[in-house]
Formats: structure tokens, C-alpha cells, sequence
């Protein structure tokens, strides 16, 4: 079963006029038929029955339908609102065939929601222009919806595309954290921030011990495996609002945190450690056990004016460098004054 507007578009593309005449006047369906009849491009339906009108047009989807007035059981006012009510029929012309010339009749059927009328029986010329000028301006309406429907959803697909591009610009594509890029970028919102706030901010560095020999011994998948799951419980543990983690080269990671002073970025130093230390690392083969450790260098300050961010990294990672110098598997903590 096509749907609504797939079938609409079909009737637009293929461009046939289709007249439903709607009359209990046999001698009417008959007249208008052969007034049809060799007009190339328009095919013609008659119904005689106003109580199937409805679900006639629901069914052959006309171009246009010629509705007569005065029927027993139904008039033809209340079917012209049932086509407007209908989803199916409500932008279908309507052209009205009456036997009265009547202005308040006229009034009456434009209210109702008909598009033209016209005096029993029209001229075949008129009749045919007024067909013809009908379905023209309906198929096109049908085209404009369809082109501004497709054009909607090619927008809808371009923001969505744009979302995930900009998703994929910040993420690590192993580690799906943060990358260096994003975290420098936030970095530096977050130290423009905390300069006019006067609230302290920390970094940390976080690099993980021998890595090399890891590589060495269990392969460089075997590494890639670690690296995610040191990358996962990293996030798992600095999981403030205030926190940002980020993978900031090969094995090495970051974190910057907000309106955290040294003290805490000191506690979060030894329990990122503790929680990497503690992780297993499990190869599925062997089902042996391996474990990794990380030094972490941090600095924290409150932004002064002169100061930069960069120079705040700088801190941390000489901070780093001490932690692996004196022994790894340890955090250095250092207050970064300008
Ligand atoms: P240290 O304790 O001094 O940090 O020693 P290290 O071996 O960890 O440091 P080094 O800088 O000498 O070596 C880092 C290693 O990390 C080398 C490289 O093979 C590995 N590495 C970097 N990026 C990746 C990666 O994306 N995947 C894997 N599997 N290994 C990586
Ligand atoms: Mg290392
Ligand atoms: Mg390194």
C-alpha cells in the first residue's frame, strides 16, 4: 500500500488530468463523458452514488472533481466540506455544477470550500479549459510540496551529518574520549573563565608506564585493547560535570578540571592511578592477567593575567617528567604560579 504522499507524487509525475464527476443525473455523466471523450490526457470517472463520492475520490485520487448541488440524500455542499475534512481530498479542486445562477448559492459553495462553479452544462470548451486549468495548478501544487518536502528532509539529514562531523572532530578515534584538540580548545574557554572568575583550575598528565614493553611483549592490538580500556576507566573516574579527559598523544592522557584547587586535583591524581593500576587487563587467549600503571604530573592555578594555558600544561608535564624520573607508577603535584 503506497502511502499518501508517494501516492500523490506518482499522480504529479505522471501528469494525467483525472476528472471524478459526482451526480445522481445519469443524462449528466453521460454528457460530461462524451464532452471527455477524445480529449487527450484526461480520464474521466463517474459516480452516481453522493453516498460513495468520499471514498471514490479517496480511491482514484482526481485532479479535479465536478460536484453537483442538489442530490437526494447528501446535497453537494456537505461532500465539498467532507473533501475539505478528508486528508485525502482536502487540496483537490473542486468545481461546483449547479442549475442556479443564484449569487447566495454561488456564496454558499465558495464557503463551503469549492474552487469554481459553473452553470449545468457548460460549453465543452469551458468545461474542458476550466478541467484542464484546475489539474494543471493541483499537479503542481503536489510538485512544490514534494520538492519542499525533500528539500526538508536533505536539511534534516545535512544538521545531522554536521552533528556527527563535529562529534567526530573532538573524539579519539580509538579511544572514542576526547581528543587533543578538543581538550586545548576547552582548556582555553576554561582558563579565560576561571581568569575572570578568580576560581582555581587544574591539569593533570597521565602517562602510562613502559609502554613500549607492553607493546613489545603482547603486540600492538594487544596495546590498542589497553589503551581503550585505560582511556574507559580514566573517564569512569573523572566523571564531574567539571571534568574534561581527554587522550592528548599515543599513551599519554589529560584532564583538566574546574574550579578544582590543588588539593583536589592531588586527589584525583592518586585515585586515577590507583583505579589503573587496579584495572586487569585480561588476554582473552590465555586468559592471563596483565596489569599497567601511570605517572601523573599536575598543576593547578588560579589564571592570572600574563599567564597562559600553555604555560599550565607546561607545568604539569614537567611535573611528569619528575613522577618518571624518581621511579614512575607515582603523581607530582605542582602549583603553577606566573
Ligand atoms: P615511560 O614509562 O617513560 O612513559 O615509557 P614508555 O615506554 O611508556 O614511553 P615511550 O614514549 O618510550 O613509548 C611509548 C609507546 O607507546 C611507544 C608506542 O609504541 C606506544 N604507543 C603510542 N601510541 C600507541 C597506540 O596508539 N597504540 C599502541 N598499541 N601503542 C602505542
Ligand atoms: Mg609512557
Ligand atoms: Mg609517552
Amino acid at each position: 500500500m503506497m502511502d499518501l504522499e508517494a501516492k500523490k507524487l506518482d499522480m504529479a509525475t505522471h501528469s494525467a488530468v483525472m476528472v471524478l464527476l459526482v451526480d445522481d443525473q445519469a443524462m449528466v455523466g453521460e454528457a460530461v463523458r462524451r464532452a471527455l471523450l477524445n480529449q487527450p490526457g484526461i480520464d474521466f470517472h463517474y459516480c452516481a452514488d453522493p453516498a460513495k463520492a468520499v471514498a471514490v475520490a479517496e480511491q482514484i485520487r482526481p485532479t479535479v472533481i465536478l460536484q453537483d448541488l442538489v442530490m437526494p440524500g447528501i446535497d453537494g455542499l456537505t461532500l465539498v466540506r467532507r473533501y475539505r475534512a478528508n486528508s485525502a481530498t482536502s487540496d483537490i479542486p473542486i468545481v461546483v455544477l449547479s442549475t442556479t445562477e443564484d449569487p447566495a448559492v454561488k456564496g454558499d459553495a465558495f464557503a463551503a470550500g469549492a474552487n469554481d462553479y459553473l452553470v449545468k452544462l457548460p460549453s465543452q470548451i469551458e468545461l474542458v479549459a476550466r478541467i484542464r486549468y484546475h489539474s494543471k495548478a493541483y499537479l503542481n501544487q503536489l510538485q512544490r510540496d514534494e520538492a519542499y518536502r525533500a528539500l526538508r528532509e536533505s536539511q534534516q539529514q545535512l544538521t545531522e551529518m554536521n552533528i556527527e562531523l563535529q562529534r567526530l572532530t573532538n573524539v579519539d578515534g580509538l579511544t572514542e574520549i576526547c581528543n587533543r584538540r578538543h581538550f586545548n580548545e576547552h582548556l582555553q574557554l576554561e582558563w579565560s573563565r576561571s581568569l575572570r572568575d578568580q576560581s582555581p583550575l587544574s591539569v593533570l598528565m597521565i602517562d602510562i608506564d613502559d609502554f613500549k614493553q607492553y607493546n613489545d611483549t603482547y603486540g600492538h592490538l594487544g596495546g590498542d585493547e589497553a589503551l581503550k580500556k585505560v582511556a574507559s576507566t580514566l573517564q569512569l573516574n573523572a566523571n564531574r560535570s567539571t571534568d574534561l579527559v581527554a587522550r592528548y598523544g599515543g599513551e599519554e592522557f589529560a584532564l583538566v578540571m574546574t574550579t578544582t584547587p590543588l588539593t583536589g586535583a592531588s586527589f584525583m591524581a592518586g585515585k586515577l592511578r590507583a583505579a589503573v593500576r587496579d584495572l586487569q587487563l585480561v588476554d582473552g587467549a590465555s586468559a592471563v592477567v596483565r596489569n599497567l600503571t601511570v605517572s601523573v604530573g599536575g598543576a593547578s592555578t588560579i589564571p592570572q593575567r600574563g599567564g597562559s594555558s600553555v604555560q599550565l600544561i607546561e607545568a604539569a608535564d614537567k611535573a611528569l617528567y619528575e613522577a618518571k624520573r624518581s621511579g614512575k607508577n607515582r603523581e607530582v603535584m605542582h602549583e603553577y604560579r606566573r
